[in-house]
């Protein structure tokens, strides 16, 4: 997708503060972040949204969900953090491709919606 700023970080096209890539997936912090430690992780592959996810992307968003809680360890979030998915209109997402958001620090973060 050309006009997507997500699938532009995944060609290098704009810089980000990388966490994490593989073949399938990119993990790098929020350019605005909410919390002390703030990053995305994203399949490299343009989905706009949690919703238009198929059978073919069960992989890639287990993957995703799974190397979660390794990368939140490795970026200091050493007792829980948050995990957050905005889809579409009503789920106030702004950028169509999806992500999934982590959010920790050292403190309980509070209601986040
Ligand atoms: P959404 O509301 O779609 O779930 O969240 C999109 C997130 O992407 C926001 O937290 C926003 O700060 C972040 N974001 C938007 N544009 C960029 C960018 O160019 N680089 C990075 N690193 N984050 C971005
Ligand atoms: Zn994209």
């Amino acid at each position: 997708m050309s006009d997507c700023i997500f699938c532009k970080i995944v060609a290098g096209e704009i810089p980000s503060r990388k966490v994490y890539e593989d073949e399938d997936i990119l993990a790098f912090h929020d350019i605005k972040p909410a919390a002390p430690v703030h990053f995305l992780i994203i399949p490299k592959k343009h989905i706009p949204t949690l919703a238009d996810a198929t059978e073919e992307d069960i992989p890639v968003m287990g993957k995703i969900m799974t190397i979660a809680g390794q990368l939140a360890r490795q970026e200091g979030c050493h007792d829980g953090f948050r995990t957050i998915v905005n889809t579409g209109r009503v789920g106030c997402q702004e950028v169509y491709h999806v992500h999934v958001h982590i959010l920790g620090g050292d403190k309980p973060l509070g209601v986040m919606l």
